[in-house]
């Protein structure tokens, strides 16, 4: 008998149809005889729906009242989940992020779990019932409902699996398994086996939508072994875990997107100390995330410097910019929401050189102009045309010799 905390994702329990075949998943563990917390996702779609409706009342809602309501898609399908599995002859009860003891911090809309009181799920647990919980929700020590960031419920997930000393954490999605690129793009990526959390993690950051970032992040910090497979067909998943000698150390190992991010060029800045501490100064106090940064060479006295952020925060970031090129008396601040950034990733880029030349030699043949580039240890990544994202994948994975035969 084990203690599985399985999370099933919005396609997963998109309908009545698929919350009832969820329920008999879950039913059949519960046969086994596992104990069993299950983590919901929203309906999919519905938490997109609930932000529209946000921005039709106004253009910048109040990410308070914001978290308030885009954490209700949960409290649907946690009860109609319980329900069913009433229906099947079990012992089921649905708790909310704050019945489940989830505290946050105050970080609407991207709030960080500090820590989680177990008590009142590990008492269900204890009384025989099959515990399922709202993913995506915590509160904060005022009591104000938080949310965890787009794909949060994950998060949920392997945190609750880390906080009951799960055996196994299972994100259920609707693809089986983590592969070397996002499947929909490119048919000929192939399943991933087994994955360390390293790569993974890199894979979450540059935008691989399959798990959430900090829900990795939490994996690897306890070493909770997560195993992502399909909700709607068998088959062995992927496993992510420490990393173990047999990986394959191969130099480039997937090929990642992200076409949610947005970026920001300060036009006509003046060339001297501390103006660059200035800009990023006032974005780190609204806990914006910056990724790349890049300045260009000053010939002048002027130089111009873009950055790329979130596309959920960029209205945000261009309103804090633009007061402060008045303050340090740049020229101007222009936003381009139309890119997307491509990346490959490889612990064998450690020791091999010439990956950077040969990926941008791909996307030079195939006429992809790059905006802009960075690089660490195990990646590479490229910003370019965001219509040009799709193509450049299916090259990149091609080019790496990652197509499946
Ligand atoms: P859920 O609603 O179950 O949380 P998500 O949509 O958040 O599902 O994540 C699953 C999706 O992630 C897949 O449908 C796929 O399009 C996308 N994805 C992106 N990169 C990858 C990858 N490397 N492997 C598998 N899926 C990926
Ligand atoms: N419902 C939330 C979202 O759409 C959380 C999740 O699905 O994981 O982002
Ligand atoms: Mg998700």
């Amino acid at each position: 008998m084990a203690l599985i905390v399985q999370k099933y994702g919005g396609t997963s329990v998109g309908d009545i149809e698929r919350i009832k075949n969820v329920a008999k998943k879950v039913s059949r563990f519960k046969k086994e005889g596992h104990k069993l917390v299950v983590v919901l996702s929203a309906m999919s779609g519905q938490t997109d729906n609930l932000i529209k409706m946000a921005y039709q009342i106004t253009d910048e809602p109040n990410e308070r009242e914001l978290d308030m309501l885009i954490s209700t898609g949960e409290r649907i399908t946690i009860p109609l989940l319980a329900m069913a599995l009433q229906a099947l002859g079990h012992k089921a009860v649905s708790l909310t992020g704050r019945q489940s003891g989830i505290f946050t911090d105050s970080t609407y809309t991207k709030a960080r779990i500090k820590n989680i009181s177990n008590e009142n799920v590990k008492r269900y647990l204890d009384e025989d019932y099959i515990v399922v919980v709202a993913g995506f929700q915590g509160i904060d020590d005022r009591q104000n409902v938080t949310t965890l960031g787009r794909g949060g419920s994950d998060t949920t997930g392997v945190a609750l699996a880390v906080a009951l000393k799960a055996d196994l954490c299972e994100i259920y999605t609707d693809v089986d398994g983590v592969y070397t690129t996002d499947p929909n793009v490119e048919p000929k990526a192939r399943r991933i086996d087994r994955i360390s959390y390293e790569e993974m993690l890199e894979m979450a950051s540059l935008g691989a939508k399959v798990l959430q970032t900090r829900s990795v992040e939490f994996a690897a910090k306890y070493r909770m072994p997560v195993v992502v497979k399909s909700t709607f067909k068998d088959g062995p998943g992927t496993w992510v875990v420490a990393e173990e000698p047999s990986m394959e150390k191969v130099v480039v190992s997937s090929v990642v997107y992200d076409k949610n991010q947005a970026k920001l060029t300060v036009v006509g800045v003046p060339d001297k100390p501390g103006i660059a501490a200035k800009i990023f100064g006032v974005i780190a106090k609204e806990e914006i995330n910056v990724d790349m940064i890049i300045q260009n060479v000053s010939t002048t006295d002027l130089t111009d410097l873009s950055l790329t952020v979130p596309r959920t925060e960029a209205g945000k970031t261009m309103k804090l910019l633009k007061t402060a090129v008045a303050e340090i008396g740049a020229k101007d601040v222009v936003m381009d929401e139309n890119i997307g950034k491509v990346s490959i990733i490889g612990v064998g880029m450690r020791s091999h050189t010439g990956v950077a030349a040969k990926l941008f030699s791909l996307l030079a043949d195939a006429g992809i102009n790059i905006e802009m580039i960075s690089t660490s240890e195990i990646k590479i990544s490229c910003v370019i045309r965001r219509d040009d994202v799709d193509r450049a994948v299916r090259i990149m994975h091609a080019g790496f010799s990652l197509d499946a035969q």
